[in-house]
C-alpha cells in the first residue's frame, strides 16, 4: 500500500514536472564542428570579449597533441590538468580555487564527461559561493549566471557539451550526484572529430553505449517529451547502430567520428530535458562505488533494464528499432531484436555481460542511492522500489 501511493505521488510530479518542461524555452549550446574546430576558440573567446580562460583538462589530454597546438595559440590562460575519471568534490573545490585565485573570466573544459562535469560543476560554486556542490545536488539549486562556458569534448560520448548536468562523486561517502540546473547548459559546442581519433577502441564503444544509454532512456520517458525530442532520440539510435561499429574497427574514421559527435550531442539535448531513467541510478551507483567506467556500466545495465520492463516499452522500442533500420516484425518482434542488437553489439566490443565488482555487501545502499536519483525526477515507464533495483543489480553481477 506505502509502495503504490509513493509511486502516486511520483507520477503527479512528473506530471506536473513534464508541463513545465514543455514550456520552458530551450536553448543550446552554440555549435562549432567539423575537423579542426577546435581552431576557432581563440575567435569565439575574442568575439566575447574574455582575456583569460582557465582551461580545464585531464592527465592524459593536456599531452596530446592537439592540446598542446591549441593552447600554443592562446595568449593568456590558466591550466587545471588533473581531473580524473569520475571527478570528486575535492578535484572541483581546486578548480574554483586556480580559477577565483588567477582571476579567470571563463571556462573552456577539453576531455570526456569527467573533465567537462568537474569544470561545470566548478561553474556553479562560482557562480553560488555560498553553496556547498552537496547544497547543489538535485534540479534548479544554482539559478545564478556562470560564467561563459567552451566544452570540447573527446569522447561521443556523454553529450556533457549540451546538458544542464553536472555529475561529481562526493571524495568522502563515494555518493556519485548530479547538478542539474538549465544555467550549467554550456554556451558553445566544439564538436571536432579529429580530437576523438586518439580514444582507443574499448573506451570508444563504451562510451558510445553511453550516448546509446541516453538516446534510448530518454525516447522512453514520454511525459517530458518536447516536440523535437522524440526525432533526437531516433536519430541518435540510427547513427550509433551505424557508426559506432565503424569508430570502433576503423578509430580513424573521421566520418564515423563526427557522425558519433552528433549523435551524442542529439541524445544530450534529448536527455537534458526528458532525463534518462533506472539504467543511469543504478550504474551511477556502479561508477561512485566500484569506479567501473560509467558508459561501461550503462552498457551492461541497458538490456537488462529493457528486458525487465516487458511489455510496458514494447512498441517504443520496436519504434527505435524499425527506425534504425535492425527489424522488422510486430511490435514484440522489433523489441526483441532490439536488445539482442545490443547485447551483440556488447560482445563484438568485448564488453562482458557482468560487472564482477558488484557485491551483494553494498546492495543495500546502492539501492537507496539509486531510487533517490530516480523517484520522483525519471518518468521512467516502470518505478523501481529499493527491492527491484537489487534485483536489478544483483542480475547485473550475476549474484543470482
Ligand atoms: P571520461 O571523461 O571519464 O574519460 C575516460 C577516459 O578516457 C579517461 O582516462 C580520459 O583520459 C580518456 N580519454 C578521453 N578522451 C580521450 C581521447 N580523445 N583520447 C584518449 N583518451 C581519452 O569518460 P566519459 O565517458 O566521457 O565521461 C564519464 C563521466 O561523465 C562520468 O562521470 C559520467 O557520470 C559523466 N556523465 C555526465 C553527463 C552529463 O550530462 N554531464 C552525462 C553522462 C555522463
Amino acid at each position: 500500500m506505502d509502495l503504490k501511493l509513493d509511486q502516486i505521488y511520483d507520477r503527479l510530479y512528473q506530471s506536473a514536472f513534464g508541463l513545465g518542461i514543455r514550456i520552458l524555452p530551450g536553448k543550446g549550446p552554440q555549435v562549432v564542428s567539423g575537423a579542426h574546430a577546435l581552431n576557432c576558440i581563440n575567435e569565439i573567446l575574442e568575439k566575447e570579449g574574455k582575456l583569460h580562460p582557465m582551461i580545464v583538462t585531464g592527465p592524459r589530454i593536456v599531452k596530446s597533441d592537439f592540446f598542446v597546438n591549441a593552447c600554443k595559440k592562446l595568449k593568456e590562460y590558466s591550466l587545471f590538468s588533473d581531473v580524473r575519471p569520475d571527478p570528486d568534490t575535492i578535484t572541483v573545490e581546486k578548480i574554483v580555487a586556480m580559477y577565483t585565485q588567477e582571476r579567470c573570466d571563463c571556462f573552456v573544459a577539453i576531455g570526456g564527461g569527467s573533465n567537462m562535469d568537474a569544470a561545470k560543476a566548478a561553474s556553479a560554486r562560482i557562480a553560488r559561493p555560498d553553496r556547498s556542490l552537496q547544497e547543489m545536488g538535485g534540479t534548479l539549486k544554482v539559478r545564478r549566471k556562470t560564467p561563459l562556458f567552451l566544452a570540447v569534448p573527446t569522447t561521443a560520448g556523454t553529450g556533457s557539451e549540451c546538458t544542464v548536468a553536472a555529475v561529481i562523486t562526493d571524495a568522502e561517502t563515494h555518493h556519485k550526484y548530479s547538478i542539474n540546473d538549465f544555467v550549467l547548459c554550456p554556451d558553445y559546442a566544439i564538436l571536432d572529430p579529429v580530437l576523438t581519433v586518439s580514444l582507443p577502441p574499448f573506451l570508444t564503444a563504451t562510451t558510445g553505449m553511453d550516448a546509446l544509454t541516453h538516446a534510448v532512456e530518454a525516447y522512453l520517458n514520454r511525459p517530458y517529451h518536447r516536440r523535437e525530442t522524440p526525432g533526437q532520440c531516433r536519430e541518435a539510435v540510427r547513427a550509433i547502430f551505424r557508426y559506432l561499429p565503424e569508430a570502433f574497427k576503423t578509430p580513424d574514421n573521421l566520418k564515423a567520428r563526427q557522425e558519433m559527435l552528433f549523435a551524442s550531442f542529439k541524445a544530450g539535448l534529448a536527455f537534458t530535458t526528458a532525463c534518462v531513467g533506472n539504467v543511469h541510478a543504478a550504474a551511477h551507483t556502479i561508477g561512485g562505488l566500484y569506479h567501473v567506467p560509467h558508459g561501461l556500466a550503462n552498457a551492461v545495465l541497458l538490456p537488462i533494464v529493457l528486458e525487465d520492463y516487458g511489455k510496458k516499452v514494447e512498441r517504443p522500442l520496436a519504434d527505435l528499432a524499425r527506425f534504425a533500420h535492425i527489424a522488422a516484425g510486430t511490435d514484440s518482434e522489433c523489441a526483441a531484436v532490439f536488445i539482442q542488437k545490443i547485447r551483440d553489439m556488447n560482445r563484438t566490443f568485448g564488453i562482458p555481460d557482468h560487472i564482477e565488482k558488484i557485491s551483494e555487501d553494498d546492495l543495500d545502499q546502492m539501492a537507496s542511492w539509486a531510487v533517490q536519483e530516480a523517484n520522483p525526477l525519471y518518468p521512467v515507464p516502470v518505478i523501481y522500489d529499493r527491492e527491484h533495483f537489487k534485483r536489478i543489480l544483483r542480475r547485473a553481477g550475476q549474484l543470482s
